[in-house]
């Protein structure tokens, strides 16, 4: 399939600004992006030439922990927030090979996404998608796709992979994720993946990344510290090894290849609620 130009855009689409979801896109070697998007990355890659690799390793991660949850745990329900455009392999995709009947609820509010993703991600009875905010707890677990789909006194899978670090500080992240926690049954499990500050000779690659991706024309791109993503897990019990860079959590096989110093500026955890 060619790449959409900008000529060509759906009236709904604003190819003046880009977008997470299809700069992401982009990122993972996708079609659905435009010269805008594809400008955040290519901005991004003079100073790291392996920028592509972020969001592999995020997709990778959120791959196993779906996995995991569907194979090492009695859960059978899922809250993807921010679940972005269709790609090779979804969550519902993942786990409902597993769980034949697991519910997945999508949440993205992208107008491309909502556009053209909702029809593929919705793609079965037992999966729903949302347009809601998923900085608003509140709203997420109210809207009509959630409601009477998920069962929120039973235990849930909430996935926040490769979402918060778009979140400004003025959104307060941790206050969202503690509110978040609060409206989920014991038993539930919470997977993040955010991209991240290591506080030591990696530091500089990671503020440098987050200066471009901040003034670039996504605006957004927050490396966090350890302590300000260990907070985004209040009270949480993590699944070892607890939070670690994306490709070492779980990983299908040893380690051949050395990995490249991105690969250590974004990290991904599982904690559970007891
Ligand atoms: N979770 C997927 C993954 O890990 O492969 C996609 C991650 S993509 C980097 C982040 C997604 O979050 C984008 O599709 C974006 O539209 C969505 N997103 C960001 N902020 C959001 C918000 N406030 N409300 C709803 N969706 C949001």
């Amino acid at each position: 399939m060619a790449q959409p130009t900008e000529g060509r855009a759906p009236a709904y689409i604003d190819t003046t600004k880009a977008s997470i979801a299809r700069v992401y896109d982009y990122a993972l070697g996708g079609k659905d992006n435009y010269e805008v998007d594809r400008e955040t990355i290519e901005r991004v890659r003079k100073i790291a030439p392996e920028v592509n690799q972020l969001a592999v390793d995020n997709r990778a991660f959120l791959i196993r922990a779906a996995r995991f949850v569907a194979t090492q745990t009695s859960i059978t329900q899922y809250l993807d927030c921010g679940s972005g455009l269709p790609t090779a392999e979804n969550t519902h995709q993942i786990v409902q090979r597993l769980q034949p009947e697991a519910r997945v609820v999508y949440v993205d509010n992208d107008p491309t996404v909502i556009a053209h993703g909702r029809a593929l991600l919705e793609d079965n009875e037992f999966t729903r998608f949302s347009s809601a905010d998923i900085r608003d707890p509140a709203a997420v677990v109210s809207d009509p796709a959630v409601q009477g789909f998920l069962d929120l006194d039973q235990p849930v899978a909430l996935f926040h992979i490769g979402t918060i670090h778009h979140f400004d500080d003025s959104d307060r992240p941790q206050k969202v994720m503690a509110d978040f926690v609060d409206r989920l049954a014991p038993g539930s499990v919470v997977a993040i993946a955010h991209f991240f500050d290591p506080e030591n000779a990696d530091s500089d690659l990671a503020r440098r990344m987050e200066q471009v991706f901040v003034h670039s024309p996504m605006g957004s791109g927050r490396f966090r510290t350890r302590a300000e993503i260990e907070d985004l897990f209040p009270g949480l019990e993590m699944v070892d090894p607890g939070i670690v860079p994306c490709f070492e959590w779980w990983p299908d096989g040893p380690q051949l290849r050395t990995e490249d110093p991105v690969q250590r500026c974004i990290v991904g955890g599982v904690g559970i609620k007891r």
